[in-house]
């Protein structure tokens, strides 16, 4: 006898003929390009450019215009992006409304936890496609690329997938005085069409951190990729397909910010919230979008992050944890360290150490496993942080290690790289100590008390994440506790348990993800209320 399907797979049954009807629609209108895999190849750069697509409907479709994705390694053409115009803005949000009112908006919890983990097992099988399209964007060391990116993905699909399973229902009895009693329970509901607009220095990872507590909620997500970093959101399409994600569900629309696809995205009118990672200033821009419509939005923006090193830290410890705060990813995390304040007592002995980690860093071509620097995204972002380094130097810092563009022979010459550097001789007052420079810089700053270190610290308009140094436990929570941030560490940076708050505050951004932060975000609690 034939096994009855749930829903969900029945809705899979008819995912192809979804498709073919999408396609034939767009053929029609000239897009529909028949090709079935984002681009004919991924691998590092070097080798062949790439087609990049949209992903709309369940297919891959051609723009209306392309631009060339620059390899920040050596300058070279990466690869070919075709841009979605208003028209496929409009489709993509159209296929995305469509699917919310077929099968997939009928899903179950469970059977959507088990499309998630699909997505995750499908992820890791092309664990090493998506590397390279990650290191060809990027020129992120591959290392690192393996260990954080890509490996993350995956764990965000699958922990997705067991926190919305162990979400429970929000649910209270009334007493009322006369003995009535009734029953109040929240339906979560999904927001519906959720845009996801993400930056280019962790693309996968902040990706899938949108995309999998969206989808465990039952939305359907348009998603804008960095025009910096285009391929892994475009190559994720082939693994929803695979892994049976029903067409419409997961869209995704190249291009760039104002004027263009993020734009055309932000203020379309079906869009039900969005969901934003990137500067402050494209957060307020977004804001201006989607205020006439009254849309949610979640944002987690930029940073000006604080370590506050003790003269009683276990110097060891702290060294490598700021030297890893400082550089990782050229500097590109939004959480990384631009402020060290260190306690007089050991400055002299940090500032050493630190300096000889910076010296330390191997720059170059991301496939070598002894890399542990990469270039920075663009030629434009090197701009700007070059633009910071002489800001840095007209302000009277002095100039530790790095500052420079390096010399990594006529190879590398093309690309966006830049020195390790850590200034002395800076304090708050300085434009490079209030600004978000975004790349592998620090200024080291001495203090004297724990309070002026707290001031210090605090003295910003951002408010994202804060380190302390120090082995006295008390001081570490006393101090943690009264950073005006979102997140703290104590003895430790870029620790994460998925379920724990993530944001800032300030200039930093709006709202929580992680966990059930995430729920409330891609989820409309209705109350329904029964009198007994
Ligand atoms: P960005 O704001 O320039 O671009 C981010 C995305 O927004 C891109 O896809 C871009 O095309 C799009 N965009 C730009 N203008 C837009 C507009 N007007 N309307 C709609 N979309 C628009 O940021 P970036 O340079 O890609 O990333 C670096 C910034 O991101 C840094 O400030 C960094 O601190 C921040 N960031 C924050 C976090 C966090 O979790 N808080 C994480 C990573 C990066």
């Amino acid at each position: 006898m034939a096994q009855l399907q749930s829903p969900l797979e029945q809705a899979v049954v008819t995912h192809l003929q979804t498709v073919c009807q999408f396609r034939h629609a767009l053929s029609r209108k000239g897009h529909w390009t028949g090709i079935a895999r984002a681009s004919t190849l991924f691998a590092m750069s070097g080798t062949p450019v790439n087609s990049l697509l949209n992903f709309i409907g369940g297919t891959y479709v051609e723009g209306e215009a392309t631009f060339d994705k620059i390899s920040p390694v050596d300058g070279t053409a990466a690869a070919t992006v075709h841009v979605a115009g208003s028209e496929l803005v409009d489709a993509a949000v159209g296929a995305a409304r469509r699917a919310l009112g077929g099968p997939w908006g009928r899903t179950s919890v469970a059977d959507r936890a088990k499309v998630l983990r699909r997505i995750a097992d499908r992820i890791e099988e092309r664990f090493e496609d998506f590397v390279a399209a990650e290191v060809r964007d990027t020129g992120k060391p591959v290392t690192l690329a393996r260990q954080l990116d890509v490996a993350r993905a995956v764990t965000n699909f699958r922990s997705f997938a067991d926190i919305v399973s162990a979400k429970g229902l929000d649910s209270y009895l009334t007493e009322l005085p006369d003995g009535r009693q009734a029953l109040n329970y929240a339906l979560a509901k999904p927001l519906g069409v959720v845009a996801v607009i993400v930056p280019w220095n962790l693309p996968l990872l902040l990706l899938t951190w949108k995309v999998a507590p969206a989808l465990a909620c039952g939305n359907a997500v348009v998603v804008k990729p960095s025009e910096d970093a285009p391929s892994t959101a475009t190559l994720l399409g082939e693994v929803m397909s695979e892994a049976g994600v029903l067409a419409g569900v997961y869209n995704v629309v190249h291009g760039f910010g104002p004027d263009s696809t993020g734009e055309f995205l932000t203020t379309h009118e079906d869009i039900d919230g969005v969901t934003f990672t990137g500067a402050s200033s494209t957060g307020s821009a977004i804001m201006r979008a989607v205020a006439p419509g009254v849309r949610p939005v979640s944002f987690e923006l930029g940073g000006k992050n604080a370590a506050l090193v003790f003269a009683d830290a276990d110097l060891e410890k702290a060294v490598d944890g700021l030297s890893r705060s400082i550089f990782t990813n050229t500097g590109q995390v939004c959480l990384c360290t631009e402020r060290v304040y260190i306690e007089r007592p050991v400055y002299d002995e940090v500032v050493g150490r630190l300096v000889a980690r910076a010296g330390a860093l191997k720059l170059g071509r991301p496939e070598d496993p002894h890399t542990t620097m990469g270039p920075l995204i663009s030629a434009a972002h090197r701009d700007k942080v070059q633009s910071y380094l002489k800001l840095a130097e007209a302000e009277g810092a002095d100039v530790l290690t790095g500052g420079r563009i390096p010399d990594l022979g006529e190879d590398l010459a093309g690309g966006a790289w830049i020195e390790p550097t850590l200034w002395a001789g800076l304090d708050n007052s300085s434009r490079v100590v209030r600004e978000e420079v975004f790349g592998p810089v620090a200024a080291l700053i001495p203090f004297d008390t724990e309070e002026e270190g707290i001031r210090l610290a605090n003295d910003t308009k951002y408010g994202l994440a804060a380190a302390v140094w120090t082995q006295n436990l008390e001081r570490g929570h006393r101090v943690a506790q009264q950073m005006r941030v979102g997140m703290s560490w104590v003895n430790t940076w870029y620790l994460r348990d998925l379920r724990s708050p993530f944001g800032g505050i300030g200039l930093s951004g709006i709202g929580r993800e992680g966990g059930h932060h995430s729920l409330a975000f891609y989820t409309e609690p209705t109350n329904v209320c029964v009198q007994l």
